[in-house]
């Protein structure tokens, strides 16, 4: 008997044990039973998206339906700036990828869904492809009667600390915004001066004068964003004491140098992390900028591809993961980049605004129960009406987000509530952000 004889002889041992040897099918499905521990074989009968926006913010889950009457799991595929596109490659691609492959086998499934399109990476795809991905990680929670966090390894903490967002056109509304999310018990805020760039802070617009561009382009100078920042840092530490954990978003509008200096400048005042200095096509700067500064580094909220992040992690560049996790292809992906991140003792920090589904939320958070190298959570505040059409959603108090212990992520949707939403009119796209001479200002 050869090798390959004699595994084959082992293969079939149970399938004789149960009386099904002869057969290649039956040997097949006993197999198959013993490999899932008797649990009967699981197939996606169908796959579809479902948008709704109950705070005026374009929502997209992906509802996996399978064999099993009445088990079906949720995924977050929101892409608030292009969402039919999303819907499309779910509705038009995934599904008939989908349908009739094994519900079980989600790492297969994420390989094989991937590389399907051969052409691949990108926020349309990768949004698809999370939303596919999340409900089988919801489908196999269900199935083991456990919360996912559970078959990510159990909790490393009893809840996800938060940092919340604060703001305001004025260093008094800034104040007083902090304040109040200190009173509501957050530890970590994120402060901005106005929008990103804090465009009202730059007076003239010379294109709008010259007719150059669209009445609904916005104006941002480089100086009075720089130097207004400063202003904001030195303010709110001086003001609301050295305890509070402050952080900021450069949003990638200024140029890399001007980046290097503010930062630098705003080491005086401690910040926990600052955001996203440079465009992933500026990647290059972040070493000149680790020689100049020891501010924790915030990176890749943009990045298509997981390999993004390998350099970055590796030199050790950067000391937080900045993820959405849908746009980065679901929950398979971003626990890889968790553990690569643990390997260089970078953490986590999963991007969690509004246009993040509160089941991407609950993703985000059983993620952060269950890695050791867990950073800050974006929290997110969500309105009485989303939280109807998605029962379960996560929970923030005393700047901890909770999820409940209910098995897979915990939230569900009501697609009857869910359709009575629609998607607003405007389809999302960002106007564009220019200099005062009209120059494109990349974010
Ligand atoms: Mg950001």
């Amino acid at each position: 008997m050869d090798r390959r004889e004699m595994l084959g002889t082992i293969g079939l041992g149970a399938a004789g044990l149960l009386g099904l040897a002869g057969r290649q099918e039956d040997a097949s499905a006993a197999q198959y039973a013993q490999a899932t521990k008797g649990l009967p074989a699981l197939k996606i009968t169908d796959v579809k998206a479902i948008v709704t926006a109950p705070q005026g913010i374009r929502l997209c889950v992906v509802k996996v339906e399978t064999s099993e009457p009445g088990l079906y799991g949720l995924g977050c595929a929101t892409f608030n700036q292009r969402t039919l596109p999303v819907v499309s490659a779910v509705n038009e691609y995934l599904k008939p990828f989908a349908q009739g492959r094994d519900a079980d086998n989600i790492e297969d499934m994420w390989q094989n869904a991937y590389t399907s399109s051969y052409w691949r990476n990108g926020p349309v795809l990768n949004n698809a492809l999370s939303g596919l991905d999340q409900a089988l990680w919801d489908i196999k929670g269900k199935r083991a009667n456990m919360p996912v966090y559970q078959l990510l390894g159990g909790k490393c903490r009893f809840a996800v600390d938060c940092y919340t967002h604060c703001g305001g056109g004025t260093l008094a509304q800034i104040e007083q915004s902090v304040r109040q999310a200190m009173d509501r018990g957050f530890r970590h805020i994120r402060i901005q001066r106005g929008g990103y760039g804090s465009p009202h802070l730059s007076k003239q617009a010379d294109f709008k004068e010259a007719g150059f561009g669209a009445s609904v382009d916005s104006n941002m100078a480089v100086r009075p964003y720089v130097k207004g920042t400063i202003e904001m840092f030195e303010h709110i530490r001086s003001t609301c004491g050295d305890d509070v954990e402050l952080l900021h978003d450069i949003h990638e509008r200024i140029p890399p140098i001007e980046a290097i200096n503010l930062v630098k400048r705003l080491e005086a005042c401690r910040p926990y992390f600052i955001e996203d200095p440079f465009s992933p096509e500026d990647i290059g700067y972040f070493k000149l900028l680790r020689q100049q500064t020891c501010v924790p580094i915030a990176m890749g909220e943009l990045f298509n591809n997981p390999h993004e992040w390998v350099g970055l992690m590796s030199e050790r560049l950067i000391d937080f993961i900045r993820v959405h996790i849908s746009q980065i292809g679901g929950l398979s992906v971003a626990r890889k980049i968790a553990a690569l991140g643990e390997w260089f003792n970078v953490r986590s920090a999963w991007h969690g605004p509004g246009d993040v589904s509160p089941v991407g939320h609950a993703a985000n958070a059983h993620l952060d129960l269950a890695i050791w190298n867990f950073g800050i959570q974006e929290a997110v505040h969500f309105n009485e009406q989303t939280r109807e059409v998605f029962p379960g959603a996560p929970t923030v108090e005393n700047g901890y987000m909770h999820i409940n212990e209910a098995p897979g992520w915990g939230v569900d949707i009501n697609e009857t509530l869910a359709a009575q939403f629609p998607l607003p009119e405007h389809p999302g796209y960002w106007n564009p952000v220019r200099r005062p001479d009209g120059t494109a200002v990349r974010p």
